[in-house]
């Protein structure tokens, strides 16, 4: 296999990577990451103090350089989670940021304090076997306990190659970044990605929207968001003409990790001009599907499968099956977990994604939802949470809404509304709000119980975690 960073072995004075005030150009980032590959090689596994900082970026870098696979661990991780996931990936050695404070669980492997000042050093040969594992990253933990999914070289590689043919990714763009490092969406999309074009990385360190308002007023081509942002961004785009016309300059817009309620793709469309483009991945696959920056958007839909991948849908019915997919940008496994990662592949080797969805008569994929928590079974019906989610946050007195099913004597399932009010003071009245969905889509949506919350409950990719809101359905 060839580099994975090409750029890096011609490296010139071109800005790679920005984090606030501190920068490095390809050179420096060569140097670096030459000097800590050094330091690693032949290390088993190394973890990662996934801060958002240059030292994450310089470790992921060195250790890909050097063949090492790396495990970034979320530095918010709770005390037992963290042991599970140290146990499990039992790597020998952490890469952090001098002045980071580890917490005990890492007492017990060797420290490396990631200087993004080292070098020059020249780089070492890359292994040759794609099939060699570059990351183990661990899943976002919303439908359990997080599982780690081995991504050997070329899923890395292949998923960057056809996102950079579908969004026509070029050394030209520059990227604005602000998710965090230890997922696939803010580490391979987000700092691997413009690495292995040889564009560059401006990260905020947290998201704000005036962060992202200046870094593409100042020239930035692409943001790469999560639905929570892009739903602030709505929010303050009913004032902040500044930020519209920063919005409006910009290449690519793209969202991703969740789904983008239509409600805020409007939004942003009707003040910017730009349609927000989807995508569709997970941890084990990599990404599988993004509206084309060529192509027709459609608001609603994730898009058409990413050149190289295979997508069905199975076990249709009413039009809604599993998605399940097929390509080089599936993970080879779970880490020691020989029983999931076999459950989760069909006998004739698909992966099973759990997600549910329908197909334009053109191929676009709308995703319905999760398979385990967004499938209501109610009166005969099959209905997918995500409309109902969407009609709901149509509802000008609705700031934020999930939709779950609970056991119903009468209907097997009932579809149950979580509200959080746009006015606590005044919330609208769950008949109103059933009698909006009802009107907005049908009868038999509608949910029977609405229950008002100050906050949905969240993870760090602002997903919702529909098993904390006691969901009866999975
Ligand atoms: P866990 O597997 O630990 O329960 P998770 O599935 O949230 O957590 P990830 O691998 O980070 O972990 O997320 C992948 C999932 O995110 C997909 O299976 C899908 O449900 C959802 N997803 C990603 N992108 C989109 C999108 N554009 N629209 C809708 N859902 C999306
Ligand atoms: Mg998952």
């Amino acid at each position: 296999m060839s580099p994975l960073f090409p750029a890096l072995r011609t490296a010139d004075e071109k800005e790679a990577l920005r984090f606030g005030e501190h920068a490095l150009s390809y050179a420096g980032l060569a140097g670096a990451a030459g000097a800590l590959a050094g330091r690693i090689a032949g290390a088993g596994r190394v973890a990662v103090w996934a801060t958002p900082t240059l030292e994450t970026a310089v470790g992921v870098v060195a250790a890909l350089l050097a063949g090492v696979p790396a495990v970034p661990l979320n530095p918010k991780t709770g005390e037992r989670e963290l042991a599970h996931i140290l146990a499990d990936s039992a790597p020998t050695a952490v890469l952090a940021a001098p002045g980071d404070l580890l917490p005990p669980a890492l007492a017990a492997l060797t420290r490396i304090d990631v200087d993004p000042k080292a070098g020059p050093e020249p780089l070492p040969a890359e292994p040759g076997d794609g099939e060699s594992p570059a990351l183990i990253v661990y899943t976002s933990g919303t439908t359990g306990p997080p599982k780690g999914a081995v991504l050997p070289r070329r899923a890395v590689s292949g998923t960057l190659d056809a996102l950079a043919e579908v969004w026509a990714w070029t050394p030209d763009d520059v990227l604005v970044h602000a998710l965090p490092l230890f997922h696939v969406h803010g580490l391979i999309l987000g700092v691997l990605g413009p690495l292995r074009r040889g564009g560059s990385v401006r990260h905020l360190g947290r998201f704000s929207v005036e962060g992202v308002a200046r870094e593409l007023a100042a020239g930035a081509t692409m943001l790469f968001g999560v639905p929570t942002m892009y739903h602030r961004i709505a929010e303050s785009l009913d004032t902040d003409r500044e930020l519209a016309k920063a919005l409006a300059g910009a290449r690519l817009l793209v969202s991703g990790s969740a789904a983008l309620p239509v409600h805020d793709h409007r939004r942003i469309a009707a003040a910017t001009g730009r349609t927000v483009i989807e995508r569709y991945g997970m941890t084990e696959t990599l990404m599988n599907t993004s509206v084309r920056v060529d192509g027709e958007p459609r608001p609603g839909t994730v898009g058409v499968p990413l050149p190289g991948v295979e997508l069905r849908l199975a076990d249709e019915s009413d039009g809604i099956g599993e998605i399940q997919v097929r390509g080089p940008n599936l993970f080879s496994g779970y880490l020691n977990r020989p029983d999931a990662t076999a459950a989760a592949f069909t006998e004739d080797g698909w992966f099973r994604t759990g997600d549910m969805a329908s197909l334009d008569a053109d191929g676009y994929v709308r995703i319905v939802g999760r398979k385990a928590t967004d499938l209501i079974k109610s009166g005969g019906y099959k209905i997918g949470a995500g409309e109902i989610e969407n009609a709901l946050l149509d509802h000008p007195g609705v700031r934020e809404a999930a939709v779950t099913g609970e056991p119903d004597a009468d209907l097997g399932e009932r579809i149950v509304a979580w509200v959080v009010p746009a006015d606590p003071q005044s919330p609208p009245t769950p008949e109103e709000l059933a009698g909006h969905v009802a009107a907005q889509l049908s009868p038999h949506k509608r949910p029977r119980t609405v229950r008002f919350l100050e906050a949905l409950p969240r993870n760090d990719m602002g997903k919702i975690m529909k098993r904390a809101l006691g969901n009866g359905n999975g």
